[in-house]
């Protein structure tokens, strides 16, 4: 399939993301519905070139769990990516509009994210680098699968020397400068779930207050010059205790996100995000809470995810014996059924 931007009628905006938008499109001569993500690349035109040759791997994959490619196009200065549309949307779009997501609809997403990431690392040696609810995508036919992938090393090196994406689910070691490797996807992966069975990001706090996501979304805005990996070696803050009683009034939602920190779960804290960083390296991972809510192959399955030490947490192929795992692959639950719920 042969694709010009002249024959792609847009439809619909679908989401802006970090140096990009996404809209629905049709292709009109053939009249097949498609997602065309928009990337801003501030690179020489042989670097373009370059970025557009290593999509094209994308063309060969072929897996169940994984976003279809139709083929990727220059429009100076942008690349556009034609990918399969998904009439569901994300996970978080999900989950911000029907609530917690079902441990049993979690258990199927944890399933079709690790047989994308093994698909992807066995057959192609690519590793996602960019797992989180927005990255995983639902149809009505009740099909999950992954997308954004790092396929593209120059596509990688453009983004991030323009902008680094939320780095809130990155790994420890990721953050402290060590290489990635599809260790650090299981990482994301843990984070992501606690998040969908939950309802809202792990690290932010448990209460009445609906502002943390605002604030989230301030601050993933403040992570804008950083080159990832450069943290390493750089002194980081403390946590400052968030003031009970500040002297000129109340705490509005405004002056909260004037601060642009995020809360921590049940800490009473808000963090900057050097100082969630931080929090990632040096605390204890979140964990599927409260203890006895969800069924304990889940809690256990989520902390065999969250172990810092890389050398500790498994691979996501060995992580598709796990026996929650199991248990998802022979659940009967109709997802068909729970995409016609939204
Ligand atoms: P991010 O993943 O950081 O949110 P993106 O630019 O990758 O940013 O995507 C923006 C939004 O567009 C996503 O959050 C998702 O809801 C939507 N989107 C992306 N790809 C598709 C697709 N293939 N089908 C339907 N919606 C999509
Ligand atoms: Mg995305």
């Amino acid at each position: 399939l042969d694709l010009r931007n002249e024959d792609l009628k847009e439809l619909q905006e679908l989401g802006q993301g970090n140096g990009g938008s996404v809209k629905k499109v049709e292709h009109v001569p053939t009249g097949k519905i498609m997602a065309k993500k928009i990337v801003l690349i501030d690179a020489k035109p042989s670097v373009r070139k370059q970025i557009l040759r290593e999509l094209q791997i994308m063309h060969d994959c072929h897996c169940d769990y994984i976003i279809s490619f139709y083929g990727a196009f220059l429009s100076d200065p942008n690349i556009c990516m034609c990918i399969e549309y998904m009439d569901k949307g994300s996970l978080d779009g999900i989950y911000k509009k029907i609530g917690p997501i079902d441990i049993d609809v979690v258990g199927k997403v944890a399933l079709a994210v690790l047989e994308g990431l093994t698909y992807l690392y066995d057959v192609h040696r690519i590793i996602h680098r960019d797992i989180k609810p927005s990255n995983i995508l639902a149809n009505s036919k009740g099909q999950i699968k992954i997308c954004d992938f790092g396929v593209s090393g120059e596509l990688i090196n453009s983004i991030a020397d323009t902008f680094v994406g939320t780095s809130t689910y990155m790994s420890p070691e990721r953050i402290q400068g060590a290489q990635y490797t599809v260790k650090s996807d299981v990482w994301s992966l843990g984070i992501s779930l606690i998040e969908l069975a939950l309802g809202r990001f792990p690290f932010s706090e448990d209460d009445s207050d609906d502002s943390d996501l605002s604030d989230l979304e301030d601050f993933e805005g403040t992570l804008s010059p950083q080159r990832p990996g450069s943290l390493s070696g750089m002194p980081l803050p403390p946590a400052r205790k968030k003031e009970k009683k500040p002297k000129n009034g109340e705490t509005s939602k405004k002056d909260k996100r004037k601060s642009k920190g995020v809360s921590l779960q049940g800490s009473g804290m808000t963090m900057s995000i050097l100082e969630l960083l931080q929090h990632i390296v040096n605390e204890p991972a979140p964990r599927l809470t409260p203890e006895g809510r969800f069924p304990k192959e889940a809690e256990e399955f989520i902390d065999s995810c969250l172990f810092k030490d890389p050398e500790e947490r498994v691979t996501p192929k060995e992580l598709l014996k796990h026996s929650w795992i199991d248990r998802a692959r022979t659940d009967t639950i109709d997802l068909e059924a729970w995409t016609s719920t939204f």
